[in-house]
């Protein structure tokens, strides 16, 4: 049995000096890479929808490791709630080396019945959101010169997800958009990545039906559902220094159920 690695800093990421902003921290795949960000020197940014759930939570986390964070609580979905966020982590840290786009949501129903608000909801978190977030951090790395953003994407996105049309449009949006950010911020330094996410153990998948469950275990080559830490561990090294030369990538952190 090989060793134990997750959750561990890696040793080619020293992320010292740098200061961090990631989204939907407070749990799940958000509050793993909080943490490994950390790890790895990192000074965090955590944001989430709740302040104190975020301070007794993962910021209490890293910093119970000896790690620097602070919460910040917002709604995403909403654009002046961003700019607000955005401005309040600028004028605590004064700089964003990174940006991760985690926050996210599922509203699951088969298209053909699906509600508007169901379709809407999603669009609007998961891809406005994500657009907002990466619109106001990006004119703060161009002014540094310097940007590392991390949008996290899903399998859903690059294969489709029965039951997810809202979902997996979303998702296929921020991979054009990260894509987009790669070509247009690529001048001032700025790199754009996705992270595609396959099934992985968090809250959102505790929520789906067994039958679910088994089926998705049928595709993954791995037969298993990932865990945070593994997400966490691809997105600190895109996040560093040195991933200099990727950009507009969509790395799939799947279990194989992509290829
Ligand atoms: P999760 O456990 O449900 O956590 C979602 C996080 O997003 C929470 O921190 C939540 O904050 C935050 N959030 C949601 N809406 C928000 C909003 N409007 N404003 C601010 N924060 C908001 O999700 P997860 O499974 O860790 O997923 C994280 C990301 O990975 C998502 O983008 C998801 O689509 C993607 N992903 C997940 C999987 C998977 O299998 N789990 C697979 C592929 C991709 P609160 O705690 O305040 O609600």
């Amino acid at each position: 049995m090989a060793k134990e690695t997750i959750g561990f800093k890696p040793t080619n990421v020293d992320l010292t000096g740098q200061f961090a902003l990631v989204t939907g921290a407070s749990r799940g795949i958000g509050r793993a890479i909080a943490l490994q960000l950390s790890r790895c020197g990192a000074t965090v940014g955590c944001v989430s929808t709740n302040k104190e759930k975020l301070e007794a939570g993962t910021v209490a986390e890293i910093r119970a490791a000896g790690g620097t964070a602070e919460a910040f609580a917002g709604d995403l979905s909403n654009v002046e709630e961003v700019n607000r966020i955005v401005g309040e982590v600028e004028a605590a840290f004064g700089k964003i080396h990174i940006l991760v786009n985690n926050a996210g949501i599922t509203r699951d129903d088969i298209a053909f019945a699906m509600e508007d608000a169901k379709w809407h909801d999603v669009i609007q978190t998961n891809l406005n959101g994500v657009f907002y977030c990466c619109r106001t951090v990006s004119r703060v790395m161009m002014r540094q010169r310097y940007g590392r953003i991390v949008n996290i994407a899903s399998v859903s996105g690059i294969i489709g997800n029965f039951g997810q049309a809202n979902y997996s449009a979303a998702k296929a949006g921020v991979i054009a958009l990260t894509r987009v950010l790669a070509k247009e911020l690529s001048g001032r330094n700025i790199t754009a990545n996705a992270v595609a996410p396959g099934f992985i153990e968090t809250d959102m998948t505790a929520a789906l039906k067994p039958e679910i469950k088994e089926k998705a275990m049928a595709i993954i080559p791995l037969k298993r559902f990932g865990k945070p830490e593994e997400i966490a561990d691809a997105v600190s090294w895109v996040a560093s220094p040195g991933a200099s030369y990727l950009t507009g990538q969509v790395i799939a952190v799947d279990g194989g159920m992509s290829y």
